[in-house]
């Protein structure tokens, strides 16, 4: 028999319950590994001892020689953990943890006690037994690792030489968080423990940490378990973006670390190199030009900016500038109302649509090779028209109209698109191959019912 705590195999059995439980998140789901060791224990609590014995409570703790819980074998290898009903949540899940460590440790068994207790044993044997079931409790709650990564991401490192974990530096998290927070309320709030759990967590970081190293401890099973607390808007509960100063959706500038199931986030949506949405919000289009300011599938604007700075440049659903709180371009507009809904009906998976173009160009000219209105395939280089059917070789815009200083009406220059494009993607107009029904609307495309416009209702009198 051993005195002194061996603190790797707590360790590596808290790694394996995590594993074989199929946890994804913190904080840990007690009820998961209940469900994964049915076999093995069943966890009560002291209300239902109470109730089967017809006992005080008093006397419950008196029986099972404990306020918070303990773990009893009841048959080879079968046990029941109790945990006193009447302690805070947080306290109880570190307690039920600390007992399912002695239950995997193997601690009763080993010892032929049908509980742990310091009247059944050695001064010594007791703390050794306890040392190692907190020892898998907080690497089981709190894995070293993870915490690690979870104070790093907030430029939280430890002050050298001591165990003491501080905020050093600042991140692509924390950049323009205007709130405090330290190692300790992070850990608590992150991994659902209690403040005293919390600090004896970081205290002990790099003694775990150094037990992972020294012994090649394998956490790599565990290494996608991911993080449920994130930083809140605290008055309309949408997530932070990384860098922001103000909330997207409220221009709020308030922010709290916690784990919120009524909380909520926009949609991960791309961008791309050239800082346009990618792929398009609406209808999943990537293909654009570097200088589009529009979705040439769907019309829809690329960028939302702020209307104070157009260099803040904001998710699509953003209401207010993420850096200065002034409302976005896209602030009550119908572009916004369009992102919005189809966001609603997209799932994840189904997302990003490539338009096949069935129109063959030159991609020199932008002019197609056939006319894909009446199939003429006699197309001189030089020619703008269709000789058969008049259609313009070269898909352009049909332009808005620009008023002049005397309130004079001009008809805009046209840009020129690609065939298979839609709308103009320099000024969102419709184009001539698209008011002519040669290409279908997105929203048709996607078999999507796009509410209350078909899309391509323009006026059919086309000057050619
Ligand atoms: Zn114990
Ligand atoms: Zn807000
Ligand atoms: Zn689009
Ligand atoms: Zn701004
Ligand atoms: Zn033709
Ligand atoms: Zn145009």
């Amino acid at each position: 028999m051993h005195f002194f705590p061996d603190y790797r195999q707590p360790i590596i059995e808290a790694l394996i319950v995590l594993e074989d439980s199929g946890i994804t998140r913190f904080p840990v789901d007690l009820h998961a590994i209940q469900r994964q060791y049915r076999n093995l224990f069943e966890i009560r609590s002291y209300v239902s001892l109470m109730k089967e014995r017809g006992l005080t409570r008093e006397e419950c703790i008196q029986l099972l020689r404990s306020e918070d819980g303990a773990a009893v074998m009841h048959g080879y290898g079968r046990y029941v953990i109790y945990y006193n009903d009447k302690k805070s949540r947080r306290r109880t899940r570190f307690t039920i943890a600390h007992e399912i460590g002695h239950v995997i440790l193997g601690h009763l068994l080993e010892h032929e006690v049908p509980i742990i207790s310091r009247e059944g044993m050695t001064q010594r044997l007791y703390h050794r037994l306890e040392h190692e079931a907190s020892c898998f409790a907080r690497n089981l709650l709190c894995p070293a690792y993870h915490a690690e990564r979870l104070l790093d991401a907030h430029g939280i490192s430890r002050v050298a030489d001591e165990d003491v974990w501080e905020v050093a530096r600042r991140t692509a998290l924390t950049e323009n968080l205007g709130m405090r927070f330290d190692a300790q309320s992070l850990i608590e709030k992150a991994f659902d423990i209690s403040s005293a759990a919390a600090k004896t967590r970081v205290g002990l970081l790099q003694t775990d940490i150094d037990m992972y190293s020294a012994h090649h401890l394998d956490w790599e099973s565990t290494k996608d378990i991911g993080q449920s607390a994130a930083w809140y808007c605290t008055r309309c509960n949408l997530e932070r973006f990384p860098g922001a100063s103000h909330c997207s959706e409220c221009g709020g500038k308030r922010f709290a670390f916690k784990v919120d199931a009524k909380a909520f986030s926009y949609r991960k949506l791309g961008v791309n190199a050239h800082m346009q949405f990618s792929p398009c919000p609406v209808c999943g289009n990537e293909s654009y030009s570097a200088d589009a300011g529009y979705c040439r599938i769907c019309g829809t604007l690329l960028t939302n900016p702020c209307t104070e700075d157009p260099a803040h440049l904001n998710h699509p659903e953003a209401k207010h500038c993420y850096a200065c709180g002034k409302i976005t371009a896209f602030n009550g507009s119908d572009h916004h109302l369009r992102i919005k809904r189809s966001l609603e009906t997209q799932n994840e998976g189904d997302f990003s649509m490539i338009y096949e173009s069935e129109i063959a160009y030159d991609p020199k000219t932008n002019k197609v090779t056939v006319c894909p209105r009446c199939d003429n395939e006699q197309i001189n280089t030089d020619a703008a028209y269709c000789r058969i059917c008049g259609l313009p070789l070269v898909n352009k815009c049909i332009p808005g109209q620009w008023k002049d200083d005397f309130g004079n009406f001009h008809d805009s220059h046209p840009h020129e698109n690609l065939p298979d494009s839609r709308f103009c993607e320099q000024c969102g107009q419709p184009t001539v191959y698209f008011k002519h029904n040669l290409l279908k609307p997105y929203a048709q495309v996607l078999g999507i019912d796009e509410p209350g416009d078909d899309g391509n209702d323009f006026d059919p009198d086309i000057p050619f």
